[in-house]
């Protein structure tokens, strides 16, 4: 189903009236995790500025440590929501559960699905089932084929609006935190018509990599970047050190400016 063999076009994603697709770099920026409304605004404002068309952030956080912030679950989502109102994005958010299904996307225009997930295959058809567009991420010890039929699990229940997310993978470098595997984005273009979008976050771990890792991805011809922006990181619950910051904004936007879609 999500193989390019008989599908020969590439397809475009609409969540919300928001396009990811072949035509056009889409940016989706937010916080890692909701902490707080003002945080979240001004987070969203960020984005914004910064030329996002979609808002992200984790109200189901899967952490690696029990003892990290997990998230503030369904109040979470109300903030989004409410943020969402006030700016006019359209919100894409993680769901870590099956059971949580139903109840993140009665909030969400768009359902994430994380590596640590990226093989849970009831959670993949409980999110195939829900009726809205489906952000996958790629398992960190995933291949390309593994990550394909991790999206076949989604389409077979009936939805084929799956954006595949490349996201980094686990290697024998530990100089960042996830190998940015830029060459699965036109890996996966050719073999697959779903659209693909890079994680410039959670790949490097780190600020000072963000930007460089967006500029490769971009150039590469990915569909969009999803983006973590805080406006204090330093307070951060959640991946503070990779969090863009207002002063790296102008350097997003431009180079989201200065790239056109490879078609
Ligand atoms: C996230 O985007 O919030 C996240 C946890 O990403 P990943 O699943 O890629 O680690």
């Amino acid at each position: 189903l999500v193989s390019r063999e008989n599908h020969p076009d590439r397809s475009t994603v609409t969540v919300r009236g928001v396009p990811i697709g072949p035509d056009t770099v889409t940016l989706i920026a937010g916080p890692c995790a909701v902490e707080t409304t003002q945080q979240t605004l001004e987070a969203a404002l960020m984005a914004k500025a910064a030329g996002a068309t979609l808002l992200r952030g984790g109200a189901f956080k899967p952490r690696t440590s029990p003892y990290a912030f997990q998230g503030l679950g369904e109040a979470g989502l109300r903030i989004l929501a409410d943020v969402r109102e006030r700016t006019g994005l359209p919100i894409v958010t993680e769901v870590v559960d099956a059971h949580d299904v139903a109840l993140v996307a009665s909030y969400a225009d768009m359902l994430q699905v994380g590596t640590r997930n990226a093989q849970n295959f009831a959670l993949l058809q409980a999110v195939g089932a829900a009726g809205k567009p489906v952000m996958l991420k790629r398992g960190m010890t995933a291949t390309i084929e593994e990550w394909l039929m991790a999206a076949e699990y989604v389409a077979q229940r009936g939805n084929l609006d799956i954006v595949l997310c490349e996201r980094g993978i686990r290697t024998y470098e530990p100089a960042t935190r996830n190998t940015l595997d830029i060459s699965a984005v036109p890996v996966v273009q050719r073999l697959s018509h779903l659209p693909v979008i890079v994680d410039p976050s959670h790949s490097g771990g780190r600020r000072d990599l963000v930007l460089p890792l967006t500029r490769a991805a971009v150039a590469v011809g990915a569909d969009g970047v999803i983006i973590d922006v805080h406006p204090h990181p330093e307070q951060a619950l959640c991946d503070g050190p990779q969090a863009l910051v207002d002063g790296d904004l102008d350097r997003l936007a431009a180079i989201m400016r200065d790239f056109p879609p490879l078609v």
